[in-house]
């Protein structure tokens, strides 16, 4: 099946041939890409369709999100930006009796934040039990670190009274020792344990419904980090779920997963399973060993090698000990995986860079391509030594967005020179691929390109931009979000541009975003998604 694609706005991301007025599709690659006089010449019978002026860009490929965590958080009661316990009562009252789970079902919900309410405190079991009795139902916090829980699931759970507190957790009570329903940190799991763990069956269900909302946004490719999900940290079934749902031809993005196995026993028992980088097929494939290293900047977790500003006695958290790193990171390379670090404070992206170096030294690699995720508090030094050691800069704009309100304050105007340095990190020769980390903020890549290019938030906060000087241009946006998005995966030569030979993944945009007003980006969304030549959306 050949069809011709004429009269358009391409913009390629080809840096030999940037621009381009058509270009032809043969099955699911592109065959050529020219002028409109160039393709109508080769086309012969092929089918034509005109694309009537529309701007045409590479299908858009997000970097590093967490797509069955979105796709789950779609299944709870949204209770992001909710103003008080009683609109969150009426929210969930409502979303029962449209939604009617069967008795016995765990009713979830999440995004709640005390600090937005005109009640000023946290949910307790009685504002849950006003909702209903007869539903366990737990309640995640914005920080995912604090559930509230009703009476049915703490009678479910088994705590009463007596329940000690499990080790660096509190099962909050009040002055005459009743459990409030509040379960912070490790306390939340003993809630969590409960809830069954999801089946094959209900992942598929969940990530379709995910895969079209971020079909619709024009994202064609993935690199999602989705083992950790649910409690029961079962990576066979999420492997199972992808895979059944690209035979069912049912999976309209392609797929690399990060893979989060922060064990090293649970890491070598994947290994042992004969699963590597490169593993799968152009629609679902393994990508990276994905570690967390810290944490981040809002809860001062990030691991810093200066104390916070703003909490002199803190520099926050490591997860693990360079040795234990050293270890997930060497047995990686000698097993052909690439890795990738979510890695936020300066101190531990030091302990990352260290242990890439140890791994290469001891298991080199000709093209390793492994990286740091979010590359935060940077300092010269850092960005220098990713450079040297071709370490990948997985960037995330909306990370930006939300930083800007706090990050000073935590690191100081010293430190703040060389931070969220996506601009310098682009200039320096650095690969930028750039992502959402959805579902922390927005997936929509128009959203990342609007916070890259202006260094505002989605309120247009602050006026002349923060740090504008880092502002990134929208090619960079574009090929970071392409390209670069593709080099992160080892397949630039596959995709990431409309070149002849890669697969025809693409979007029809509502404007041109390199001809637009930088602060009228949002007003671009996509018309359509074509994946392998094929129009999914
Ligand atoms: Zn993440």
């Amino acid at each position: 099946m050949r069809t011709a694609f004429i009269n358009a706005n391409v913009i390629t991301i080809d840096p030999k041939h940037p621009k381009a007025e058509a270009f032809l599709v043969d099955g699911d690659k592109f065959a050529l890409v020219g002028s409109r006089e160039e393709i109508l010449a080769a086309a012969g019978d092929a089918q034509v369709v005109d694309l009537a002026g529309k701007t045409i860009v590479p299908g858009f490929n997000d970097s590093h999100l967490h797509l069955l965590n979105f796709a789950y958080s779609r299944t709870k009661i949204n209770l992001y930006g909710t103003t008080s316990i009683a609109e969150i009562q009426e929210k969930s009252r409502a979303w029962l009796a449209e939604r009617k789970p069967a008795p016995g079902t765990w009713v979830s919900a999440a995004g709640w934040n005390q600090y937005s309410f005109q009640e000023g405190r946290l949910l307790n079991r009685s504002d849950l039990d006003a909702i209903s009795t007869d539903y366990p139902m737990i309640f995640t916090r914005v920080c995912e670190h604090t559930v509230a829980v009703n009476s049915k699931a703490l009678e479910l759970i088994g705590i009463d009274d007596s329940t000690p507190d499990p080790e660096s957790g509190e099962i909050e009570r009040d002055a005459d020792g009743h459990a409030t329903g509040i379960l912070k940190e490790t306390a939340r799991y003993l809630a969590y344990a409960k809830v069954p763990d999801k089946s094959v069956a209900d992942i598929k269900e969940m990530l379709l419904d995910a895969i079209d909302y971020v079909s619709k946004l024009g994202i064609t490719s993935v690199q999602t980090d989705d083992f950790e999900t649910f409690s029961s940290k079962n990576w066979h079934n999420v492997i199972q779920a992808y895979q059944e749902l690209e035979k069912e031809g049912k999976l309209k993005v392609r797929v690399y997963e990060q893979c989060l196995l922060p064990q090293i026993d649970r890491f070598k028992e994947f290994l042992a399973a004969g699963y590597k980088t490169g593993v799968g097929t152009d629609m679902f494939k393994i990508g990276p060993l994905k570690l967390l290293t810290d944490g981040s900047i809002g809860p001062r977790t990030a691991y810093l090698a200066q104390p916070y500003s703003d909490d002199p006695g803190n520099r926050g958290i490591s997860v693990f000990t360079q040795d234990e790193l050293d270890e997930l990171v060497g047995t990686a390379q000698a097993n052909g995986m690439q890795v990738v670090c979510h890695g936020i404070g300066d101190a531990a992206m030091t302990m990352i860079l260290n242990a890439y170096e140890k791994a290469q030294k001891e298991h080199p690699r000709e093209d390793a391509r492994n990286g740091i995720i979010h590359v935060q508090i940077t300092t010269k030094e850092i960005m220098d030594r990713m450079l040297k050691d071709h370490i990948v800069a997985y960037g995330e704009p909306v990370c930006v967005g939300a930083d800007m309100h706090c990050v000073e304050d935590r690191v100081g105007k010293e430190r703040m020179k060389e931070s969220y340095a996506y601009r310098t990190m682009n200039e320096m020769g650095l690969r930028v691929p750039l992502s959402s980390d959805c579902p922390v903020d927005s997936v929509n890549p128009i959203d990342s390109a609007y916070i890259a290019v202006n260094r505002k938030d989605l309120n247009g906060w602050p006026e002349g931009g923060w740090y504008p000087e880092e502002r990134l241009t929208i090619d960079q946006v574009l090929k970071g979000f392409t390209l670069d998005s593709a080099y992160a995966q080892f397949q630039e030569d596959v995709k990431g541009s409309i070149e002849a030979g890669k697969y025809a993944d693409f979007v029809v945009l509502s404007g041109d975003p390199t001809a637009i007003d930088p602060n009228d980006l949002r007003s671009i969304h996509a018309e359509g998604t074509y994946l392998g030549g094929q129009k999914v959306n």
